[in-house]
C-alpha cells in the first residue's frame, strides 16, 4: 500500500532530526514604528519584539510616501491587474516604472516580473535557450532562482569557485571562441555579506567576449548614486549586460525585474514562460514601488546612514568578542557553526529578550557554517544595538559558545 502522508512526514523527520526544521515567526510589523512588531507565539498575548533581520533594509515598506501611492492607486484603479501582461493586464503603472527602473541603471529597458526569484528563473533560462550552444559560467554561491534559471536553459554550465577571477578566466580560456558564454553572479552575496569583483569580471568577459548577468537584489536601493546598485558606485553599470533586481527587499514592497539592452528585454517579453503565463503584478504594489524608487533616486543620506550603522553595529559586536564574520556590506553575519545551537540563541532571545533574528541554516549557507544574519537599518538606534549586545551577551554565555579570539 501506498502511503503518502507517511512519505510527508519521513521527510520533514530528517529535516527535524539534523536539527533544522523551519518555525516561521508569526509577526505583525508596526506600520511607523519600525523595526518594532509584535509577534505571536500562538499561546499568550502578543508582545512586542525588535526585528533585526528583515530586508527591508531601509524601512521603505513604511514610507508614508509609498503606503499613501498605493491607497491613491487602490482608489484610481482597484486592487489587482485582471490579466496577464499581454491580456489586459499592462497597466500604465506598470509602463511607468518599466521606465524608471530602465532609468535607475542607464539602461535602454527594463522588464517586470512578480518576484525576484522568478527575473533570475526567467531571464537565465530564456538565455540558455535563446543563444546556440550557450554555455553558462555561474558562481558557486548563487542564489537558488539563478540555479534553477540556468538549469531550465537546458545548456552546459560551469562553476567558479565563489568570486575567484582566476578560475574564472582559467574556464573561460578553454572555451570555444565562438561559442557563447554567459557569466552569471551576484553583486552583494546576502549571506556573508562579500561583494563581487564586478569590474574585473566584465574586464574577462571583455577578453573572452562572454555576456554578463549580475544579480543586484541586495544592491538595488542600496548603493550607488541613484541607487542602482554596487555596479552603479564601483562606475561599472555600463559594461554589466543585464542588471536584475527586487523590489522586495530595499524598495519595501514586491516583484522583480531586469534591465538591459532594448533587443534583451524584447526577446525575454517575447519568450519567457514565466513571464507570458501568469498574472501582472497587482497595480498596488507597483505603484508603490515607482514611489519607492524615486525616493530612493534621492536618498544619498540614507544609504550613507545605513553603511554608518552596518559599521557600527561590526565594531561594537567585534568589540564585544563575538565572531562577527567579514562583511564589506550592509550584512552583518555572527558565526555560530552548529544548527541546534544557532536555532537555541534564535530562540533565546526571542522569548528572553524581545529579539528577533531568524537562524540561518542549511540548506541556506552550507553546513557547519550556521549563523545569525543581522541586518541593521537606518532605523537601528544605538539603544536598538547597546540592547542586542548585552541580550547575545548573557545568551553566548549561558549556552557556553565560542567568542572570537580577542
Ligand atoms: C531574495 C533573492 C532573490 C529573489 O528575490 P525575490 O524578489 O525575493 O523573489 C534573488 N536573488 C537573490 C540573491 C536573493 O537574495
Amino acid at each position: 500500500m501506498l502511503d503518502y502522508e507517511k512519505a510527508f512526514q519521513t521527510a520533514v523527520s530528517a529535516v527535524k532530526s539534523e536539527g533544522r526544521y523551519r518555525v516561521f515567526a508569526d509577526l505583525e510589523r508596526i506600520a511607523g514604528r519600525f523595526p518594532q512588531a509584535r509577534y505571536h507565539d500562538g499561546k499568550a498575548d502578543p508582545k512586542e519584539v525588535t526585528v533585526w533581520c528583515s530586508n527591508d533594509y531601509l524601512g521603505m515598506g513604511q514610507h508614508p510616501d509609498v503606503a499613501e501611492a498605493m491607497k491613491t492607486a487602490i482608489d484610481q484603479v482597484g486592487v489587482g491587474a485582471g490579466g496577464t501582461r499581454n491580456i489586459a493586464g499592462t497597466t500604465h503603472y506598470h509602463v511607468r516604472l518599466e521606465k524608471e527602473l530602465a532609468d535607475l541603471h542607464n539602461k535602454e529597458a527594463a522588464l517586470l516580473f512578480t518576484s525576484g526569484y522568478v527575473g533570475n528563473e526567467a531571464t537565465l533560462s530564456t538565455l540558455g535557450k535563446l543563444l546556440p550552444d550557450c554555455i553558462t559560467l555561474s558562481d558557486e554561491l548563487n542564489h537558488a532562482s539563478m540555479i534553477h534559471g540556468i538549469r531550465g536553459g537546458k545548456g552546459p554550465k560551469l562553476i567558479w569557485r565563489h568570486n575567484d577571477l582566476a578560475h574564472l578566466e582559467s574556464l573561460l580560456k578553454d572555451l570555444p571562441a565562438d561559442k557563447p558564454k554567459v557569466i552569471a553572479f551576484e553583486s552583494v552575496y546576502s549571506m556573508d555579506g562579500d561583494i563581487a569583483p564586478i569590474g574585473k569580471i566584465c574586464d574577462l568577459a571583455e577578453k573572452y567576449n562572454a555576456f554578463t548577468y549580475l544579480d543586484e537584489v541586495h544592491g538595488v536601493g542600496l548603493y550607488g548614486k541613484k541607487g542602482g546598485g554596487v555596479a552603479q558606485r564601483d562606475g561599472v553599470e555600463h559594461r554589466v549586460d543585464v542588471i536584475e533586481g527586487t523590489l522586495g527587499k530595499a524598495f519595501g514592497v514586491m516583484g522583480g525585474y531586469i534591465a538591459g539592452s532594448s533587443a534583451l528585454i524584447d526577446a525575454v517579453r517575447s519568450y519567457a514562460s514565466s513571464f507570458i503565463f501568469t498574472t501582472a503584478l497587482s497595480p498596488v504594489l507597483v505603484a508603490g514601488a515607482l514611489e519607492s524608487v524615486r525616493t530612493l533616486k534621492k536618498g544619498e543620506d540614507l544609504r550613507a546612514r545605513h553603511q554608518e550603522r552596518a559599521a557600527r553595529m561590526k565594531s561594537v559586536l567585534s568589540e564585544a568578542g563575538f565572531p562577527v564574520m567579514p562583511s564589506v556590506s550592509h550584512i552583518v553575519p555572527v558565526f555560530v557553526g552548529d544548527p541546534v545551537a544557532c536555532k537555541a540563541v534564535s530562540d533565546r532571545l526571542l522569548k528572553d529578550h524581545s529579539i528577533y533574528v531568524q537562524p540561518i541554516n542549511y540548506p541556506t549557507v552550507p553546513r557547519g557554517t550556521e549563523r545569525l544574519r543581522f541586518t541593521p537599518t537606518p532605523l537601528h538606534t544605538d539603544a536598538h544595538i547597546e540592547q542586542l549586545v548585552e541580550a547575545l551577551d548573557v545568551v553566548w554565555t549561558d549556552l557556553q559558545l565560542k567568542r572570537a579570539a580577542a
